[in-house]
């Protein structure tokens, strides 16, 4: 097997030390990961800078696995994390979201196996925003049809790969009659290319209390950058919090894999940080590099530590540090 040579963006916050333990965890497996590490610095680098960088080796290399990073103040970015998304233009944020062994919330979430397709350049996170002489704020959501074309074609193809029988495609058509209209008519559109795929539709208030009494029912969850962005969270609560859950952002040629979650300031540098969520979304990475016997040893090695409840972060009710319980992986492998 050849190696792969993988973009690994350490972020900041948490990032460093997910991103440390995330590499140890890959490289103890049968992968073969060239890792690419690209440093950031917010606290004394421009985010322009930031941007250039993460940029340019992740067209050199076109695969990322991404910490997390906090934007600078005043850098002129509302999120670095959403620029780069923009500017590579990963259009796809893909969440899957699977029932673990051994966690979940305090009621019975089911067999939840589901996956948020988000759509991830435009919508009310374009940021076109302006406020009016102190009294009045606008914010402009922006809804094309090329790009609501591109996301619904993705998740369809996505679920045609992973033999899913049913897209929901979420909207608040009934009160956003011109932009979510323009969406979810699209899906539908869309959606005939694909008999064998029902085409289900939920409107996102709905879909939220659906998520909560019966996640076991749905499969891929198509759904514009917003609305995503919230239910994908709430997805995650489902299996065991942000912790756990990966992701990746998917254009026509890159694909940059980070975890839900933000940096975490609030427990930076204090070794308790889950890393889970990035390792998970290495194990999306690998993956996609072509490499599913190492994702297979790693997923399982995860496996057999839940189920053994004893060495855990924080965060899953536990109190061991990110150290350990990256060593207990590694153990298992
Ligand atoms: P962003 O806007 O970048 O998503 P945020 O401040 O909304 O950031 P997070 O940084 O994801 O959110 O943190 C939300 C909460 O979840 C915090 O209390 C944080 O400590 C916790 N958290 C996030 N990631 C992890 C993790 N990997 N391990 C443990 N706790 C985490």
């Amino acid at each position: 097997m050849e190696q792969v040579k993988v973009s690994l963006i350490t972020g900041d916050g948490i990032g460093p030390e997910i991103s440390r333990a995330t590499r140890r965890i890959i490289d103890s497996s049968s992968a073969k990961i060239d890792w690419e590490i690209v440093e950031t610095n917010p606290r004394q680098e421009d985010g322009d800078v930031i941007i250039d960088r993460m940029i340019s080796s992740i067209e050199e290399t076109s695969v990322g696995l991404k910490g997390p990073i906090t934007t600078p103040i005043g850098s002129g970015y509302s999120s670095l994390t959403v620029a780069l998304r923009k500017k590579l233009n990963l259009y796809a944020n893909v969440r899957p979201v699977k029932k673990l062994l051994g966690l979940g919330p305090n009621f019975q979430a089911g067999d939840v196996d589901l996956v948020t397709v988000r759509e991830n350049t435009e919508g009310l996170y374009s940021g076109i925003e302006h406020e009016i002489a102190g009294e009045y704020a606008e914010s402009i959501k922006l809804v094309t049809r090329k790009g609501s074309e591109k996301i619904a074609r993705f998740a369809f193809e996505y679920a045609k790969s992973e033999e899913r029988e049913k897209v929901t495609a979420i909207h608040k058509a009934n009160i956003l009659k011109q932009s979510d209209g323009l969406f979810l008519d699209t899906a539908r559109g869309i959606s005939r290319d694909y008999p064998g795929i029902k085409l289900d539709e939920k409107i996102v208030d709905n879909m939220a209390m659906q998520l909560i009494l019966h996640p076991e029912d749905y499969e891929i969850l198509l759904a514009p950058n917003l609305y995503g962005d919230i239910l994908s969270d709430l997805s995650a609560g489902l299996i065991g919090g942000l912790g756990v859950a990966p992701g990746g952002n998917f254009g026509d040629d890159l694909v940059v894999f980070e975890a839900v979650h933000g940096s975490a300031p609030d427990i930076a540098g204090q070794n308790v940080a889950n890393p889970l969520g990035l390792l998970r979304s290495g194990i999306m990475m690998l993956n996609h590099v072509d490499q599913p016997e190492a994702a297979g040893e790693i997923e399982a090695a995860v496996d057999k530590v839940l189920e053994e409840r004893e060495v855990l972060t924080p965060d899953l009710g536990g109190n061991s540090t990110t150290t350990e319980l990256t060593d207990e992986i590694i153990g298992y492998l």
